[in-house]
């Protein structure tokens, strides 16, 4: 799948559309989701256009794979969920219902989620 630099992510990451991070450095970014599933539901993004994990985990570089990796825990651990726990997850692709084709991770905490695959 082509990279769309028209995504809602892609604006925001041009700052086109407003953005209050909760995180950034040169390879992330990360702020709140709009429409939050759990008390905690923030939105890790790297800068780099990549269109699910699926690009990302091909084409990204090593840095870049560090740099992600890296910012979601540290955003876990500000966000004080290191104890109490939280979740990952990624969408790709059509059957898991990805609505925004820039990779992204949604971190989600603050409360017990109960069971993904119930
Ligand atoms: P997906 O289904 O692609 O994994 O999740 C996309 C997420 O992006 C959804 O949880 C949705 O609420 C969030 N989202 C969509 N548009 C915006 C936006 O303009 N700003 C923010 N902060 N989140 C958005």
């Amino acid at each position: 799948m082509k990279y769309d630099r028209e995504n809602i992510f892609a604006r925001i990451l041009r700052r086109e559309i407003p953005v209050q991070p909760i995180y950034e450095n040169d390879y992330v970014l990360a702020f709140a989701d709009i429409s939050p599933k759990a008390p905690v539901h923030v939105l890790i993004i790297p800068k780099g256009a990549y269109v699910s994990f699926d690009d990302f985990s091909l084409n990204a570089s090593a840095t870049e794979i560090v740099e992600m990796t890296r910012a979601v825990g540290k955003v876990a651990r500000d966000m004080g969920l290191q104890e109490s726990g939280y979740r990952l997850l990624s969408n790709v692709g059509p059957d898991s219902g990805q609505e925004v084709p820039h990779y992204h991770v949604h971190l989600c905490g603050g409360a017990p989620l109960g069971p993904l695959l119930a």
